[in-house]
């Protein structure tokens, strides 16, 4: 079967996907150097960005039609697997006609749902799998919307690529990894594999070690990395490209850890602790019920008396009381808590207002 799904060759973990090669098609020579090297080191699933939408004009736009036969040579001449990033319905005719073994969309294109309708068409009745990447804002919507448009033509290989997302706060990453956002995309679309672009996450070659291993101990599928056999000089994306040799490195160094204990004394406690934590979860449970007592009876109090609900100095005063009362216990962080409370007086606001409106 034309699939990209089953895995790769030689020493590399079986049950984890992964896709390499350039950011971008530069030259022939530069394709095959890759290929050949990643060829030796077991993978079998080769990408490299034909046209590169670039945020700047006059940046590197990629070489266009041109590295279609490159690719296709690549094809032939090591038995591995083409992709490449696809952002139009010439594109999908293009790439389908050279042979390519999969496509995916990229960051900029999912945000657009007039593209990714076009691309679905252009796919409707092949068999040919198609990966989403992430959109480039966490709007998660977005993501769900484009593996919904793909799935309405009949797109039966669907798989999903967490790349990070464009924040004001992503240090040290050049895209921050909202986790949760795609733990979420798995929950979702259980049955979709979930890659993770640890090369656009980072921007930075020393954080794609770490960004992978942490993809693998969420349960991730696999990984997309980008590789270049001169990085320092690749076109496009030179701070996050690694070597081969690097990337045998980083392959060899993950662990793929077990789902769940195997060692009974381990299970045993590991039971007793979740007990422990339920029972907790339960007395928190209480007690916020308690607290929305108290909120109700402060809600029918502002209605006799006239008075507004919402109080902003109240509310100011609140959230720096706990925080600041959070510092005395070492495991409470200052942003879960002020996080929490945000969430709790929220609530508190609209039962008051439900009360008031009556
Ligand atoms: C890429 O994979 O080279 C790329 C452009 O990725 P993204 O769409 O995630 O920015
Ligand atoms: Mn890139």
């Amino acid at each position: 079967m034309n699939s990209l799904f089953s895995n790769n060759s030689n020493n590399i973990e079986k049950s984890k996907l992964i896709i390499a090669g350039p950011c971008s098609a530069e030259s022939r020579e530069q394709l095959f150097s890759t290929a050949s090297q990643l060829k030796d080191l077991g993978v079998t699933n080769f990408r490299a960005g034909i046209w590169k939408p670039r945020t700047r004009p006059n940046s590197f736009e990629g070489i266009g039609f041109p590295a279609l036969d490159w690719m296709s040579e690549i094809k032939q001449t090591f038995g591995m697997q083409i992709t490449t990033e696809i952002a139009s319905a010439k594109h999908v005719e293009a790439c389908l006609k050279s042979g390519f073994d999969a496509l995916w969309i990229g960051a900029r294109t999912t945000v657009n749902p007039f593209l990714v309708q076009e691309i679905a068409e252009a796919l409707r009745g092949t068999n040919i799998p198609v990966f989403i990447k992430n959109p480039i804002h966490a709007e998660i919507g977005l993501w769900i919307g484009a593996i919904e448009r793909f799935q309405k033509m009949g797109i039966q290989q669907l798989g999903n690529i967490f790349r990070g997302f464009h924040t004001s706060h992503s240090a040290p990453y050049r895209n921050e990894p909202k986790w949760k956002i795609g733990l979420e995309i798995k929950r979702l679309f259980p049955e979709l594999p979930l890659l993770c672009d640890p090369s656009h996450i980072g921007g930075r070659r020393d954080l794609i070690l770490p960004i992978s291993q942490t993809s693998y101990d969420l349960n991730f599928d696999g990984l997309m990395i980008e590789t270049h056999p001169n990085p320092q000089k690749a076109l496009s994306d030179a701070d996050q490209q690694i070597t081969p040799a690097d990337l045998k490195l980083i392959l060899e160094t993950l662990i793929v850890k077990k789902s769940t204990f195997i060692e009974e004394d381990l299970k045993h406690k590991l039971i007793d602790i979740r007990s422990e934590i339920n029972k907790l979860d339960y007395q928190v449970m209480e007690i916020l019920s308690k607290r929305f007592d108290y909120t109700d009876e402060i809600g029918r109090l502002k209605k006799e008396g006239n008075v507004r609900v919402f109080q902003l100095s109240r509310y100011q005063e609140l959230l720096d009381d706990h925080i600041k009362h959070s510092e005395k216990f070492e495991h409470l962080d200052k942003v879960f808590i002020k996080e929490l409370f945000e969430l709790v007086h929220k609530y508190s606001i609209a039962h008051q207002t439900k009360i008031n409106t009556k």
